[in-house]
């Protein structure tokens, strides 16, 4: 299941995020955006449970997480086609206009933490 590995990337990322940043008193973090590209073929609920799981005990524990999917975005190599794909069913994906195979992918498989809303201790 590929959506754990992602799961443990998040985690990671942003405990390194907390500490690198010196931030000091967090309780806990209690909010995460998330772009994923469709062709991650990320299973969106599977990641939320592998990362509930994995962020137990962690300041993590609890966070709500928001995503959004990001389309893919293609160029086509024959007829020059620019543009979204609307649906990827299957790991085969095509020109929407010629139906060429020979496409360069310049959007769709991103994974990025956007941002994080952070709780601190009252002193
Ligand atoms: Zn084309």
């Amino acid at each position: 299941m590929h959506e754990l590995s992602y799961a443990t990337f998040m985690l990671n990322t942003i405990l390194d995020t907390v500490k690198n940043q010196n931030l000091k008193n967090v309780k806990r973090v209690s909010k995460i955006k998330l772009e994923i590209g469709e062709l991650t073929f990320i299973n969106v609920e599977q990641l939320k449970f592998a990362f509930e799981v994995i962020s137990k005990s962690t300041i993590c524990e609890g966070a709500e997480i928001e995503v959004e999917i990001i389309k893919p975005y293609i160029t086509c190599n024959n007829c020059g086609y620019r543009g979204e794909l609307d649906s990827v069913d299957d790991l085969i994906i095509s020109c929407p206009k010629c139906g060429n195979l020979s496409l360069k992918i310049d959007g769709g498989k991103e994974f990025n933490i956007k941002n994080i809303t952070v709780e601190f201790e009252e002193e």
